[in-house]
């Protein structure tokens, strides 16, 4: 895994050409970084923003809440990565905006409305950042008749188990289909959340809760069909805790194993056209982006069609990096723009595998009136008649 460690990238910072190759994706003409095509200000490019974040860990530029929020006006989306020409450098773009943030923190400069992130997830009766009380899953556990010792967690994670509670219901329902020996334990947040932010403190707390949970249950394999878990445990995770000895996978990458397998049998068609937006969770920073096209690919009745900006070039949704609750209003807009391209492909579905995209996608379609239903591949496969075989 290519990652920096919290000391070396204060001395590389600064390496930065200062090029701005980073704003634009040549290819489209446009701008690729969501940040600076809406402030159209140096300072909010990936390039501006490394020489504001090495202008205050070298003392140079003192920390004020206005030097922090442009740090934290960013959703963390990686299309910087992709079109920076400094190989080596670039993979780092955005492990430097968290850590600036952590430096933010540490001065106290967290921006309030991100700082109800780590408020919440640390208050013992959520451990979620939206503020819910935390939820029962052992009581779910039982309702679903789910073992206690099994191979496999789902790790539903908070947006699914909080917000997008049909996708949850539609991953359980599927895993059972699919004989899959799993349950589920008293999960708490991964902490995507609060290390998109820059607050880092408990994370060490969490994680090792999480884990000893999961192996508690004798599981030696996690699922989930969130792309923020997903990285964050398969990646950030192992920042923290570096001898995990668990699998990791989403569940698009079982439903690619059982269609490769040829064990899931469709018996009825899902005949609309979908254009998949890949979340920046699991494609630029996961690199999964030929599994979901062939699952959604193999799916009967549905014609897949791509947006203008697909794969390591998609266009983010707006909701990570603590956006959708930093900045709400444009977080809708970063949305509103992804589907302004969705509607040049003739789609009427926009699905993708991450409830946080799925959140973001739907307020802003709903706010725009973009007349799309858009739907988590779960939630599609809900819809249909199919069977998995042994
Ligand atoms: S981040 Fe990379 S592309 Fe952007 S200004 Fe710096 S060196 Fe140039
Ligand atoms: S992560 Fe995305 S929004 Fe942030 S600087 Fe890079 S391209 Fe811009």
């Amino acid at each position: 895994m290519n990652t920096i460690n919290e000391t070396d990238w204060k001395d590389i910072v600064h390496r930065c050409f200062r090029c701005g190759y980073c704003k634009f994706t040549y290819e489209f003409s446009d701008f690729n970084c969501p940040s600076y095509k809406k402030h159209q200000f140096e300072t909010y490019s990936t390039g501006g923003r490394m020489w504001l974040i090495y202008g205050v860990i070298s003392g140079e530029i003192p920390w004020n809440q206005g030097v922090a929020n442009v740090i934290y006006a960013c959703p963390t989306c990686g299309n910087c990565i992709e079109n920076c020409r400094f190989d080596k450098f670039k993979d780092f773009l955005v492990e430097f905006i968290e850590l600036a943030r952590v430096e933010a923190t540490k001065a106290g400069f967290t921006p309030p409305k991100q700082l109800n992130l780590l408020k919440r997830i640390e208050n013992p009766e959520m451990n979620n950042p939206y503020g819910d009380i935390n939820s029962d899953n052992e009581n779910l556990k039982k309702e679903h008749n789910l073992p206690d010792k099994a191979e496999w967690v789902y790790f539903i994670g908070c947006t699914s188990n909080y917000r997008q509670r049909d996708l949850r219901d539609a991953t359980i329902n599927f895993l059972k289909r699919a004989n899959i020996d799993f349950t589920l334990v008293d999960e708490h947040c991964c902490c995507s959340p609060i290390i998109r932010t820059g607050q880092v403190n408990p994370v060490n707390n969490f994680i090792n809760y999480n884990l000893t949970k999961i192996k508690n249950a004798g599981a030696t394999k996690i699922i989930t069909s969130c792309a923020g878990c997903y990285k964050t445990i398969k990646k950030d995770w192992l920042k923290y805790e570096n001898d995990m000895k668990i699998e990791v996978y989403h569940t698009v990458e079982l439903i690619n194993k059982l269609m490769d397998e040829n064990k899931l049998k469709f018996k009825s068609e899902y005949s609309k056209t979908i254009t998949y937006h890949d979340p920046c969770h699991l494609g630029r920073h996961m690199k999964l982006y030929d599994i979901p096209r062939k699952v959604y690919g193999r799916i009967p009745g549905v014609k897949l069609v791509e947006m203008k900006r697909n794969r390591e070039n998609a266009w983010c949704c707006g909701a990570g990096g603590g956006v959708k609750i930093g900045y709400p209003e444009w977080a809708l807009e970063i949305s509103r723009e992804r589907l302004e391209e969705a509607k040049d492909t003739g789609a009427s579905v926009v699905s993708s595998i991450c409830p946080f995209c799925r959140t973001n996608l739907f307020d802003a379609n709903k706010k725009y009136n973009m007349d799309f239903e858009v739907l988590d591949l779960l939630e599609i496969l809900s819809t249909m008649e199919y069977e998995i075989v042994a």
